[in-house]
């Protein structure tokens, strides 16, 4: 078996070093491409995704595979091999097995069919002209519907769509999670709106705040947090974002706003957090499926830990508000440390989910997940979308959108094929919230180290329990693994509660 295995591994580095060259490029796409290479660009990356695709429906990766396990079921056929070579194994073969579902065509053109869709969205969006967009978007559909049918890894299509970002999850365990959120959220919202201490203003002056001031409080943060600055590098996008090529070369990016310090700041936490969970992952050995993310919930819960729970809680602004008043003397002087706190966590319900705060977004994620469900699954078509989307915005957030453009066509997702994708967002908090209140009973005194700037005693817990552990457990299991209870929506709103009722006075 060993022989065997060092040889796939062999092909799986490969494949490693391919996908690291395409983040390579799509870093250097988003931040200093200029704007007449994307033609070749375009061709550089379809070409990199094809050789990886080679590699995992080549004959040798089969014949290889096939020696090491049973190919209907992905487990071992060695009865001495380790738990961790059983998962590793486990883990080549869904690859292979999602690889080879699909097949050359399907491949490419869903490839094509994603940068055509997600071009038109670009400029169909700002005109607000769903009709030409429509089109698009069911051939988008079909295609992906034909995807999981071939993949068919659960109970309906949607399933299969969802096991490429969040594996081991399922439709009706969403469901029911979502349930639980929706029915405390909506009358909490309620609650809040409601208060007597209420209020929409906004207790922090407008600009201007300094760039060069904004991006050394990001700095200054992302290195409290712990980031190793010598093997990651901070830069500026219009959507911010992080890319980790490898554990020793992770990316990340904000976006300055003269007139606000919090977009910024708040980007580059929450991007740092990501970024800390990449350069947590072991480098060694080299391509192993092992040492990767164990899915795009805990990535998100890796970002939304740090920018909600910790950079608006109340320990955190004890250090932070005296560094932002020296920064800003001019602008903030005034401002305490409740006023700070109502200033970085104002609820207000709108239309646009990445402008959502922290008690409203979940409801833009559970109405996307009940849309795109009943779209993969055949049971809503595309025209009836607009229309499905506006009655079920005025259910949860009680607001109509006034046009497509802040209605149903706000987001990429669905025009580049990511069906599935959107309950990562809420999985993210949900799984936050559960890891930190573990966190809590492991390091009774984490508020006062906050409350001190040591932020590195969070980070080193999450490196013990969250990072070094790659993927050895799916994002559900790994929560579940470390808190003792299946996920449930329990601790998320727990917190919500508590956090919003010292704001607020709900109770
Ligand atoms: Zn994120």
């Amino acid at each position: 078996m060993q022989a065997g295995l060092q040889a796939l591994m062999e092909m799986l580095a490969e494949i490693r070093l391919l996908d690291s060259v395409t983040a390579v490029l799509q870093w250097d796409q988003e931040t200093g491409m200029p704007p007449a290479a994307g033609g070749l660009r375009a061709r550089q990356l379809a070409w990199l995704s094809r050789r990886s695709h080679d590699i995992y429906t080549s004959h040798a990766f089969f014949n290889l595979l096939e020696k090491l396990v049973d190919m209907e079921s992905g487990s071992a056929h060695d009865d001495a091999a380790s738990a961790e070579q059983r998962r590793l194994l486990y883990l080549a073969w869904r690859r292979w097995k999602r690889h080879n579902a699909l097949g050359a065509e399907l491949v490419s053109r869903i490839a094509e069919h994603e940068s055509r869709t997600q071009q038109a969205w670009t400029h169909l969006r700002p005109r607000n002209d769903y009709s030409t967009f429509a089109p698009l978007l069911r051939e988008m559909l079909d295609l992906k519907r034909r995807e999981a049918e071939a993949i068919s890894l659960g109970p309906t299509l949607y399933d299969s769509l969802l096991d490429a970002f969040e594996p081991g999850m399922t439709a009706s365990q969403l469901e029911r999670i979502f349930a639980t959120l929706a029915a405390r959220l909506v009358p909490l919202i309620a609650r809040i709106l409601g208060s007597s201490r209420y209020r929409d203003d906004d207790p922090f002056l407008p600009g201007p705040y300094a760039e060069n001031t904004q991006e050394a409080l990001c700095r200054e943060v992302l290195v409290a947090m712990g980031l190793d600055m010598q093997a990651s590098r901070l830069a500026r996008s219009a959507h911010p974002f992080t890319i980790g090529i490898n554990p020793r070369d992770v990316r990340l990016t904000t976006r300055f706003n003269p007139g606000d310090f919090r977009p910024a700041f708040f980007a580059a936490v929450h991007e740092g957090g990501h970024a800390l969970y990449e350069q947590g992952l072991k480098l060694e050995p080299y391509g192993s499926p092992l040492e990767e993310a164990a899915s795009m919930g805990l990535h998100e819960s890796q970002s939304r830990v740090w920018e909600n729970q910790v950079a608006r809680g109340r320990p955190f602004w004890n250090w932070f508000l005296p560094r932002l008043r020296r920064a800003f003397p001019q602008r903030l002087d005034g401002i305490d440390l409740d006023t700070a706190l109502r200033g970085v966590n104002r609820v207000q319900p709108g239309l646009i989910r990445v402008e959502a705060d922290e008690v409203t977004y979940t409801l833009h994620i559970i109405m996307r997940f009940e849309l795109e469900r009943d779209l993969v699954n055949g049971r809503l078509d595309v025209d009836e979308l607009p229309e499905a989307w506006n009655a079920r915005s005025e259910f949860y957030l009680k607001l109509r959108p006034p046009d497509d453009r802040d209605g149903v066509m706000q987001d990429v997702h669905w025009a580049f094929g990511g069906f599935g994708y959107f309950p990562s967002y809420a999985l993210g908090n949900i799984y936050a919230a559960a890891l930190l209140d573990r966190a809590r009973r492991d390091l009774p005194d984490l508020d006062n180290s906050l409350a001190e700037g040591r932020l590195t005693v969070l980070t080193q817990w999450l490196r013990r329990h969250v990072h070094s552990r790659g993927s050895r457990l799916f994002g559900a299991d790994l929560v579940a693994d470390l808190t003792g209870a299946v996920v449930s929506a329990e601790p998320y709103l727990d917190y919500l509660e508590t956090k919003y009722s010292q704001i607020y006075v709900t109770s």
